[in-house]
């Protein structure tokens, strides 16, 4: 059976301060829960201290973004090995906010895929298609176009080390939650990708869902067959949130 993840995408909040506050917290509620696996992604400037207060505990450390180069002159980027160095082992890729406000493209996210490997990370590879996109019925298409590009790439090993996420945009910080309906069907299809590659890794590979996952909703959803955990933006900023949401999935 898949261990559930809980993820927490604080996106651009927490000073050193709230950092701190938060991560105490997370660990005093989240100690004893060992149903499921947590991993939280602060802003970079918290991440050298989260590195430190995560000692010991059972809680990893992600990054939001990473380049695709590993060095160089690319002002403002962030590398994989500098996120390794610091203490991450996971890193988001292909959030639909890098891909709508930063222009991150269906190439990019593959290289960025390839950049996180290389630097023994694991990707968190959001999928989702827009309002617009899911009244057109093309979902099914968008979110299958949006793993195509990095599965037909990547050999088995290294999809082995990758969690999808699918974040349907018109969800995503809106408090409009997919039902468990609609969110079940299309992990299932994302699962089925999966099958058509190897069968092994579609019963090990993690989908977690996102989009307004909060304490009352969560329940449900995690209960879905093919939901293996969430993606969580808002509700992970308050503790006893994101531990009533990992309580959900016992
Ligand atoms: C996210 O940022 O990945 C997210 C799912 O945000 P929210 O939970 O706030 O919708």
């Amino acid at each position: 059976m898949r261990k559930k993840m809980i993820a927490g995408n604080w996106k651009l909040h927490c000073n050193l301060r709230e950092a701190s506050d938060l991560l105490l917290d997370l660990r005093r509620l989240l100690s004893s829960m060992r149903h499921c696996d947590f991993l939280v992604i602060p802003p970079y400037t918290a991440l050298s201290q989260a590195a430190q207060k995560l000692e010991d505990s059972r809680i990893a450390l992600g990054a939001q973004d990473i380049f695709y180069e590993d060095k160089g002159a690319f002002t403002g980027a962030i590398s994989g090995p500098l996120l390794k160095d610091v203490g991450c082992t996971y890193v988001l890729v292909g959030h639909s906010e890098r891909r709508q406000l930063f222009g991150e493209t269906l190439d990019s996210s593959l290289l960025r895929v390839k950049a996180a490997l290389r630097a023994g990370l694991k990707p968190l590879l959001c999928l989702g298609e827009t309002l617009e996109e899911r009244e057109a019925n093309r979902s099914a298409e968008v979110v299958l176009a949006q793993l195509e590009a990095v599965m037909r790439e990547c050999t088995l090993a290294e999809l082995e080390e990758l969690v999808v996420a699918y974040e349907p945009v018109w969800a995503i910080g809106t408090g409009k939650v997919a039902t468990p309906q609609q969110a079940q069907e299309v992990h299932k299809l994302i699962r089925e990708r999966f099958y058509a590659q190897d069968a092994a890794l579609a019963e090990r590979i993690r989908l977690l869902y996102g989009g307004s996952v909060k304490p009352e909703n969560a329940g449900e959803l995690l209960a879905q067959e093919d939901i293996d955990g969430a993606l969580v933006g808002g509700a992970s900023l308050k503790a006893v949130d994101f531990a009533a949401i990992a309580r959900a999935c016992a």
